[in-house]
């Protein structure tokens, strides 16, 4: 190891050590600049004639546990250029170095810079006291915020999403550069006014992407009228599904008469007789909505087609031809099933006592009935270990229904196969939920139109007016590639910032943070 260490090697490049002043906390170190000239910031001539001497006071890095305070010996300068209206100039030093009007060193600056970006204000400026870096928490806040990057552009794509202060309590919003990837600002609330106020600021925006809940559409058709809006895809994919399965939902009685099971009262009734009572408040269920929908003004095709029956069954129960619009065999013992049930499990086994029973309270119809009902409900109690098909839930038809049939097992597929033969209309929702995510996933707009027009009349009708309110956005969604996804990594990111700001997270420090960072 060498002995001749100089003590300039400790100051940064550019500036030699003229004195030291060592304290019991700190250590003063005068220095001055290594060169004899310096060049007019006005002109550019190089000039030696010095004018006079000034002192400036920065910090620089901590030394052996100790603050290093520098007393920057600054020179004054006369221009000697004839046409040069500056008489007089300031050295400067290389900005790499010491900055103009700089009270730290720039590798002071660029240390205290990433604690900021890495642990936030108080935290960080409890940190830097620590490390003998004299910086308060405004100071921490503020080099974070100057040495945010400058956009790089003029901001032409934008994305914007809210994100939670609190959740459930208190929204902000948050704006990204979809084409820098990267995040443009942070607004207090996701209110219109807000959003509309820092929008008309930057009329240099042509796209912006947003979620479809209305506040950011509205907001940017005020502030940027000019602007193309992309609903985003991810949301409207999100949007698809839950509309779907709301035609499911729609569809579920019919898919369980189709599948043949019930689900009421289990453990009152057999199998045999679940079959039976569930088909008989069925048809009467049918035969009210039917009413009801006809009592609306809704056509009788468009009746047929939302329940899933004929329109013949449809034009009998509006013309009143008959209460039970199905009329089977067994529909006079139909509304009594839950008393003769009642009967039958108290220990009354005799079809002959039953049809007594049976006829004191009304019952009009032959001993026969009431016989072969009590023949099939011995036999039903026979296998009665055979336990009834459970009818699977509306989410999983709608996802076995939007699967791809080799990936479904062999039960799963005779399943779906009966559903859509038995539910026409739920099976021409799907096929339309196909057509529009196709759509998307193609980037060709032309089958809009005419979704719409047939999606309207469908199980999916409030999906597709929702759609035809907002037709620009989504024509946009399905042609341009702008998608709000990169947004939603951007909110996960403030979200573990925000964390690491143990919950005082000021939406200035953390914007700052957010856009320093990236
Ligand atoms: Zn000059």
């Amino acid at each position: 190891m060498g002995s001749s260490f100089e003590i300039s090697s400790f100051v940064p490049y550019g500036l030699i050590v003229e004195s030291v002043d060592e304290f019991e906390d700190m250590i003063k170190v005068r220095v001055s600049s290594e060169a004899g000239k310096a060049a007019c910031p006005s002109c550019g001539s190089v000039s030696q004639r010095v004018h006079s001497r000034y002192l400036r006071q920065v910090a620089d890095l901590p030394c052996t546990g100790r603050r290093v305070a520098l007393t920057v010996i600054a020179r004054r300068f006369f221009c000697g250029a004839e046409n040069c209206r500056r008489r007089i100039f300031a050295e400067r030093f290389d900005e790499a170095v010491l900055g103009m009007r700089a009270r730290r060193t720039a590798r002071l600056d660029h240390i205290v810079h990433h604690l900021g970006l890495a642990l936030g204000g108080r935290p960080a400026a409890n940190f830097a006291e620590r490390l003998m870096l004299p910086v308060s928490n405004d100071t921490l806040l503020r080099i974070v915020r100057r040495r945010a990057c400058p956009m790089a552009g003029p901001l032409t794509v934008v994305g914007i999403d809210d994100w939670a202060f609190r959740r459930n309590h208190r929204y902000g919003s948050i704006v990204c550069d979809l084409e820098r990837r990267r995040v443009v600002a942070l607004l207090p609330d996701r209110e219109i006014a807000t959003v509309e106020a820092w929008l008309a600021k930057h009329p240099e925006i042509k796209f912006l992407s947003r979620d479809r809940g209305g506040g950011y559409g509205e907001a940017a058709a005020e502030a940027l009228p000019g602007a193309i809006q992309v609903a985003d895809r991810w949301h409207l994919m999100e949007n698809a599904s839950a509309a779907f399965l709301d035609a499911v939902r729609q569809s579920m009685r019919l898919i369980r008469t189709t599948l043949g099971v019930v689900t009421i009262n289990p453990e009152l009734l057999t199998c045999a007789e679940k079959l039976q009572y569930e088909g008989y408040l069925r048809r009467e269920e049918t035969n009210a909505s039917i009413l009801r929908l006809a009592k609306e003004g809704v056509p009788i095709k468009q009746i047929a087609r939302q329940l899933g029956c004929s329109r013949k069954l449809v034009r009998h129960a509006v013309r009143g031809e008959t209460g039970d619009v199905f009329r089977t065999r067994e529909s006079t013992l139909d509304a009594h099933l839950p008393f003769l049930n009642a009967e039958w499990e108290n220990g009354c086994r005799n079809g002959a006592e039953l049809w007594r029973r049976l006829k004191a309270i009304g019952f009009r119809g032959s001993p026969r009935v009431v016989g072969e009902w009590a023949g099939r409900r011995r036999r039903a109690e026979k296998s009665a270990d055979q336990q009834v098909q459970k009818v699977p839930s509306a989410r999983m038809i709608a996802r076995m229904m939007t699967l791809a049939r080799d990936q479904l097992s062999k039960a799963d597929s005779v399943t779906i196969a009966a559903i859509v033969a038995g539910a026409p209309a739920l099976a021409e929702a799907q096929k339309l939920i196909e057509r529009f995510l196709a759509m998307i996933r193609s980037k060709i707009a032309e089958d809009l139109e005419p979704w719409i027009a047939e999606a309207k009349v469908s199980l999916l009708g409030s999906f597709a007016s929702g759609i035809t309110k907002d037709k620009a956005a989504i024509r946009a969604a399905i042609v341009e590639p702008w998608s709000n996804g990169q947004t939603e990594g951007q909110v996960n990111r403030l979200k573990v910032l925000k964390r690491q700001m143990y919950g005082r997270a000021k939406i200035d420090l953390l914007e700052a943070r957010l856009i320093g960072a990236a």
